[in-house]
């Protein structure tokens, strides 16, 4: 069976799992997705409520939203902006990676 390559226009054998003609093509496209992620957002917000209950007004409805953590604190906590520039300080698992 024959795939074509994610990363260039070239098509191949198929092997198990292989999504890339060669593995130069795999790793120009690690790159440039790397490269993509670190311009934009490259976390999420992942917080819907606390266990004390709902979060504060203005981060209620951010659930799954693109933020970038621009600080990080010793005892585990982050600082979040958003996409219109909110910033709050949250715990490190209020965010993933996107
Ligand atoms: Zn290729």
């Amino acid at each position: 069976m024959l795939l074509s390559c994610r990363q260039c226009t070239r098509t191949f054998r198929a092997r198990h799992g292989a999504v890339f003609c060669s593995s130069a093509c795999r790793q120009r496209a690690y790159r440039r997705r790397k490269a993509g992620t670190r311009e934009s957002l490259p976390h999420m917000w992942r917080w819907r409520r606390t266990k004390y209950g709902p979060l504060c007004d203005e981060l209620q409805g951010r659930f799954g939203t693109p933020c970038r953590v621009f600080a990080r604190g010793l005892n585990g906590s982050v600082g979040v902006e958003f996409e219109d520039g909110y910033r709050v300080v949250a715990p490190r698992y209020a965010v993933r990676a996107a």
